[in-house]
């Protein structure tokens, strides 16, 4: 069951008319080009429609006049078709118009012809996508989870998630049951290229903390980049100080396997169990219990039904 808290709205889409006609040549996609060499870094939001945290910290890059110090900063706002349904009063309903837009990354769905408006958006970006050396994809979460930085695991991942120190929580391992994320697009997802691309979780989709989190994300990935002057750092970060980092490798993803699915508590993510052998949730009368001590819950989706990813489980790296 999902929680009426849950479905709280406690921030505002913002108006991104403004942005509509960039100078990309892609609408809703801004190129800011410092004039100087340095990455190529691009900023998504919004793949998915109803995740604000992620426009809100481009609409503020771009009305504060954010000019990279070096290379050129792509920001972009993905599916702005979804975003323009947003509905408040129905926040679940708008995450996409046909498809989920973050299970279209591979070459053999782009190359197909478009039938879906996500399958069309995400052609109009890929040129963009192509190009960048440096992606960080921001979203939000269902629950009231703290912030995570998912990545696969990668060394280049790895290296790239430390210098940004942000967020807390990184949770290294695979992807979805189909498909495949932005961060999985080729060759960010192949070890011998030095691209890199990042997904954060910025917490829960409507609460507003997740748009601080994600304007942090913005600036501490642009700052591991050497691309945003510290004055502007200090006067729009968050947390100038945060916490250690914590490193989690996934080690089990589950799929929903009968119609009678449920959580035995509303856990929000990131919960830790210290014993093997704990019940959280129950599949068609089959318990799932804990496989190991100091097991953490990974992004629970309370939404979800059979056939879809329910939840991750992750232990703390050795490294
Ligand atoms: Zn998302």
């Amino acid at each position: 069951m999902v929680s009426d808290d849950n479905l709280r709205v406690d921030l505002q889409a913002p108006d991104i008319a403004d942005w509509r006609h960039g100078n990309t040549g892609v609408e809703y996609a801004h190129c800011l080009d410092s004039g100087r060499s340095g990455p190529d870094a691009l900023i998504n939001a919004l793949m998915h429609g109803n995740e604000l945290c992620g426009a809100i910290a481009v609409d503020r890059l771009l009305r504060s006049g954010f000019r990279p110090t070096r290379g050129r900063l792509t920001l972009c706002f993905a599916n702005t078709e979804a975003y323009r349904r947003f509905d408040p009063s129905a926040p679940a309903r708008s995450r996409f118009v046909d498809e989920d837009m973050n299970r279209l990354w591979s070459a053999d769905r782009l190359d197909a012809p478009p039938v879906t408006a996500e399958a069309r958006r995400a052609r109009a970006l890929r040129p963009l996508f192509d190009r960048a050396d440096r992606l960080l994809d921001i979203h939000s979460m269902g629950t009231r989870s703290a912030p995570v930085l998912l990545i696969h695991g990668l060394a280049k991942e790895r290296r790239f998630a430390r210098a940004m120190r942000v967020p807390a929580t990184v949770a290294c391992g695979g992807g979805h049951v189909q498909g495949r994320r932005l961060i999985e697009y080729a060759p960010f997802n192949d070890p011998d290229s030095d691209k890199v691309a990042l997904l954060v979780e910025c917490g829960h989709h409507w609460s507003p903390e997740s748009a601080v989190v994600a304007m942090d994300a913005a600036l501490y990935f642009l700052r591991a980049l050497d691309m945003v002057d510290p004055g502007y750092f200090r006067e729009h970060v968050g947390d100038p100080a945060p916490p250690p980092q914590i490193v989690l490798d996934v080690t089990h993803g589950y799929t929903i396997r009968t119609d009678d699915f449920y959580f035995t508590a509303q856990f929000a993510g990131l919960e830790r169990f210290p014993r093997a052998g704990e019940v959280f949730a129950v599949d068609g009368g089959e318990e799932n219990r804990t496989p190991y001590d100091d097991c953490v819950l990974v992004m629970p989706n309370h939404r979800a039904v059979k056939g879809q990813r329910a939840f991750r489980l992750a232990r703390a790296a050795a490294d």
